[in-house]
């Protein structure tokens, strides 16, 4: 099994290379030397786009080539697996800035066939990050400090499966079409009684079944839980025709994470999602004004995965005593994060609208402050 050296000695004075985002070379920090990437072979192209048998990855049954053994530290906090790449060791976790300690063991996963290399740098992360972060009023104005001047955002290849599925689904439900009953009704109209008309719906139930189909392409699922869900499944959208073949080359000078989701489970939210999806397919099928799904049997076909290497930009802060972490999408610049809030700007700002609304109760109606009216008023 293959093991990856991600090691780049400069030819020049020897430090360790960095993958230079957005550029198809490493660079060295120290001396300026450039080194470039080497083209892909077409035989790499094809094996970045290659899918690979779901049954036979589910079984544990993949070639050697396609797996890899890999060295990682495991956070004793938030539980990320970090892999131990000579060129980078994070001394803490960049999820949760927890301090890491170097206790390696090795373990045998599948190899990421292809990864979007970073096309943002770490000062343009930042700024992407700053001015989302400044845009949130409520946001500490101290946390805005720490992020201009703070440690580095950390530069993380995050593991992702995506699925590939045809689908084929028989359904039974019931189509609902709206029809509507004149009734005739009383109501008082000034202290008199009146007979009207009025108009009321109702919605009446037919049988109904079919077939739909569709084929799914490259649903993406977060092979780790070291971000919160919320914060990796809305870095959206990604381009993912930009994915290629994966070399050791684009990790120099970043941190890569494990996966810790493993295929079955990422399978499963796989089919949980397109699930939905073909839900949304059978209601369209029945048509009518409300629809009703009794049953949907589908079969699976063609399921194939791959898995691949998405750059985040990330930073954790400690505030008040809890950690928040923001990402930014290396690919697009995208940003999310947990908000902190200011508890002095939202309490000024609550004491400042309970001021208006009294104010507003008192000019209207004193009484009911039990006040006298403005004098102004008399
Ligand atoms: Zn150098
Ligand atoms: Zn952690």
């Amino acid at each position: 099994m293959a093991r990856d050296d991600h090691r780049f000695p400069c030819a020049r004075c020897g430090a360790q290379l960095r993958y230079a985002p957005g550029q198809t070379r490493l660079t060295c920090n120290y001396c300026g030397f450039e080194q470039d990437i080497p083209p892909q072979t077409a035989e790499a192209r094809v094996r970045a786009t290659q899918e690979l048998d779901l049954a036979r990855g589910l079984r544990n049954d993949l070639a050697s080539a396609d797996m890899v053994e890999v060295r990682t530290t495991t956070c004793p906090n938030c539980g990320a697996k970090l892999e131990l790449s000579s060129a980078s060791i994070a001394t803490v976790c960049p999820f949760c800035a927890t301090p890491l300690i170097l206790d390696t063991g090795t373990l045998s996963q599948i190899r990421p066939q292809a990864l979007i290399p970073f096309t943002l740098t770490e000062a343009e992360a930042r700024a992407a990050m700053i001015s989302w972060m400044g845009s949130l009023w409520f946001a500490p104005g101290t946390l805005l400090e720490y992020a201009r001047k703070g440690r580095a955002l950390a530069g993380i290849y995050v593991p992702f499966w995506t699925f590939d599925a045809d689908t084929d689904s028989r359904y039974s439900g019931e189509r609902g079409e709206y029809y509507y009953e004149t009734r005739t009704v009383s109501v008082r109209v000034n202290g008199r009684m009146e007979r009207r008309q009025e108009q009321v719906r109702k919605t009446r139930w037919y049988p109904a079944s079919g077939r739909v189909s569709r084929d799914f392409d490259d649903v993406l699922v977060m092979a780790s839980r070291s971000l919160p869900p919320r914060l990796g499944s809305e870095l959206t959208p990604w381009d993912l025709g930009a994915l290629t073949a994966y070399t050791p080359e684009f990790l120099a000078g970043f941190q890569a994470e494990g996966y810790t989701v493993p295929l079955a489970s990422g399978h499963s939210e796989a089919r949980e999602r397109m699930s939905e999806v073909i839900r949304e397919d059978v209601r369209r099928d029945i048509g009518g004004d409300e629809q009703r799904i009794d049953d949907v049997n589908t079969d699976w076909s063609d399921e194939t995965f791959k898995h691949i290497l998405l750059p985040v930009w990330m930073a954790a802060y400690r505030y008040n005593g809890r950690s928040y972490r923001f990402v930014v999408n290396g690919q697009t610049g995208e940003v999310q994060g947990e908000r902190p809030w200011s508890v002095w700007k939202i309490a000024g700002a609550v004491v400042f609208g309970a001021v208006l609304i009294l104010g507003a109760v008192y000019l209207s109606n004193p009484e009911a402050l039990g006040l006298p009216p403005p004098a102004w008023t008399n």
